[in-house]
C-alpha cells in the first residue's frame, strides 16, 4: 500500500522533461528560409535547442514560458556565410605578421573575430582555410562553450602546388622557404593529394578547400593560371569521398575552374573569370557558387591606395576585384545555384552582410539573398535537414532586424537579436 503514495513523486518525475519550459519567439513578420514571402505574426517555440512549433497569431505565453517579443522585428533563420578566414584579417601588416605571431596569438585573436561574426547575425560559416589549425580549435572552443561565436565547418589549411596560391612560403626570404609537403598543405602529384587529404581528415577539419588557380593576396605573379593538374584534382575528390568531406575550391581563372568543375568539386569560390562553358558544366551538377563580391570590392577598393599591398598584388587586386560583381550577375542569371559568402578576413569580420547589397545590385531579389544565406548555405554543408529555415523540428537558430529587410536590404548589416541553438547571444533593446 505504503507504494501507492509514491505513485504521485514517480509520475512527477516522469512528466517534468514534458513541462519543460518554452520559449515563444512573437515575430511581427516571418522569413522562414523556405516560403517566398514574409508571413506576419507568427508564435516560434523553442524547447532546448529546437523549434517544437511555428503557430499562426501571438501564441500567449504559459506558466514558466518565456516570451520574447519580436512583434516590430523580422525574424530570420540564423544567417550563414559559407567563406570565411575567422584565423586572420588583412591589413597593411598582415604579409610580416605571420614572423611575429605564432598559431596561439592567431587562435587568440580569432577569438574576437568569432563574436564579431557571430553578433552580426551569422551563426554557422564555413571557414575555408588558415596556416594550420587554428579554426580546428576556435570550432572546438565554441562547442564546449568557452568562447562565443557561430557554429564553425572549417576547411583547416587549404591545399595548394609549390608555389601556388595558398603555398605558406610564397615569396619569403630563401632560407626561410623549406620545402612544405603533403602535412603543411603544399601537394604535387596524385599521392601528396590523396595523403594532403587524410592528413586534413586527420586534422579534424570537416571538408577540404584547394587553390585550382593563382590568387590575388599570395605574393606570386599570376591571379588566376591553373595551379593543379586534373589528376591531382581527381586524386582529391576521390580521397574526399571516402571520408565524406565535400571539397570548396578557390578559382579565378578558366581554365582551372572547369578542371574542377569536372572532377566533381563541391563548390567554386570567387569565380571571376566564369565562363559559359564553366557554367553549364556547374548547372550540369548541381556544383555551387559562392562569390564572395564582397572581398572582391575591398580589394579593389585598397588598391587605390598605393602603400596598402605590396607591389607584386596590387595589379592583381585592381584587375580581378572588380570583374567578381559582374560574374555573379551572368551566374544569377545563368540559374547556377549560389550560395552567400564573402571571405571575410579579408574585409573586416563582422562585416559579413554587406555582400546582401552587393548581391541585390547584381540583380538577385532581396529574398533569394536571404536564402542564399540561409537554405542554400544549409545545403551547401549538407545540414539542411538540421539548420537553414524557421520550421518545426530544426535547431534554432535565429536573427532578427528591424523594419522589412525586403524593402532594405542594408537593414542586415544591423542585426539587432541572435540566437543560436535556442541560447540568445544578443537580445533585442
Ligand atoms: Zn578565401
Amino acid at each position: 500500500m505504503r507504494h501507492v503514495f509514491l505513485l504521485p513523486l514517480l509520475l512527477s518525475f516522469l512528466v517534468a522533461p514534458v513541462l519543460q519550459a518554452r520559449t515563444l519567439v512573437h515575430a511581427g513578420s516571418l522569413i522562414d528560409g523556405v516560403s517566398n514571402q514574409a508571413h506576419g505574426n507568427k508564435t516560434i517555440i523553442i524547447e532546448g535547442d529546437r523549434i517544437t512549433g511555428v503557430e499562426d497569431g501571438f501564441v500567449s505565453a504559459g506558466a514558466g514560458d518565456e516570451l520574447i517579443d519580436l512583434s516590430g522585428h523580422t525574424v530570420m533563420p540564423g544567417l550563414m556565410d559559407m567563406h570565411t578566414h575567422l584565423w586572420n584579417q588583412m591589413s597593411k601588416k598582415s604579409y610580416s605578421d605571420k614572423f611575429f605571431m605564432n598559431q596561439t596569438d592567431y587562435a587568440l585573436r580569432a577569438t574576437v573575430y568569432a563574436k564579431r561574426t557571430l553578433m552580426a547575425g551569422f551563426t554557422t560559416v564555413r571557414d575555408l582555410g588558415d596556416d594550420g589549425v587554428v579554426v580546428v580549435s576556435l570550432r572546438n572552443a565554441i562547442n564546449k562553450g568557452w568562447v562565443e561565436g557561430p557554429r564553425i565547418y572549417t576547411a583547416g589549411k587549404s591545399l595548394a602546388t609549390t608555389g601556388g596560391h595558398a603555398d605558406p612560403t610564397n615569396g619569403v626570404n630563401i632560407k626561410l622557404k623549406g620545402d612544405p609537403g603533403p602535412k603543411e598543405g603544399v601537394v604535387n602529384g596524385p599521392d601528396d593529394a590523396a595523403k594532403a587529404v587524410r592528413q586534413r581528415y586527420k586534422d579534424g577539419a570537416d571538408l577540404i578547400k584547394l587553390t585550382a588557380t593563382g590568387g590575388v593576396l599570395s605574393l606570386a605573379k599570376s591571379g588566376q593560371n591553373p595551379q593543379f593538374s586534373v589528376e591531382e584534382l581527381e586524386a582529391i575528390v576521390k580521397t574526399a569521398n571516402d571520408y565524406e568531406l565535400t571539397v570548396a575550391v578557390h578559382a579565378h581563372g578558366a581554365e582551372g575552374m572547369l578542371r574542377a568543375v569536372k572532377a566533381g568539386v563541391t563548390s567554386i569560390e570567387h569565380g571571376t573569370y566564369m565562363t559559359d562553358e564553366v557554367m553549364r558544366e556547374m548547372k550540369k551538377r548541381g556544383t555551387y557558387y559562392v562569390p564572395t563580391i564582397l572581398a572582391g570590392d575591398f580589394v579593389a577598393e585598397k588598391a587605390k591606395d598605393e602603400t596598402y599591398f605590396p607591389p607584386i598584388v596590387r595589379p592583381k587586386a585592381a584587375k580581378i576585384g572588380p570583374v567578381i560583381q559582374g560574374t555573379f550577375a551572368k551566374a544569377y542569371a545563368a540559374g547556377v545555384n549560389i550560395a552567400f559568402g564573402t571571405d571575410s578576413g579579408v574585409s573586416e569580420h563582422g562585416d559579413n552582410a554587406q555582400e546582401f547589397s552587393l548581391m541585390v545590385a547584381g540583380g538577385m531579389p532581396p529574398m533569394e539573398a536571404i536564402q542564399s544565406a540561409t537554405m542554400e548555405g544549409a545545403k551547401l554543408l549538407r545540414i539542411d535537414d538540421e539548420l537553414g529555415s524557421v520550421e518545426k523540428g530544426k535547431i534554432a537558430d535565429l536573427v532578427a532586424v528591424e523594419g522589412d529587410p525586403l524593402a532594405n536590404i542594408k537593414l542586415l548589416e544591423d542585426i539587432k537579436f541572435v540566437m543560436k541553438a535556442g541560447v540568445v547571444f544578443k537580445a533585442a533593446k
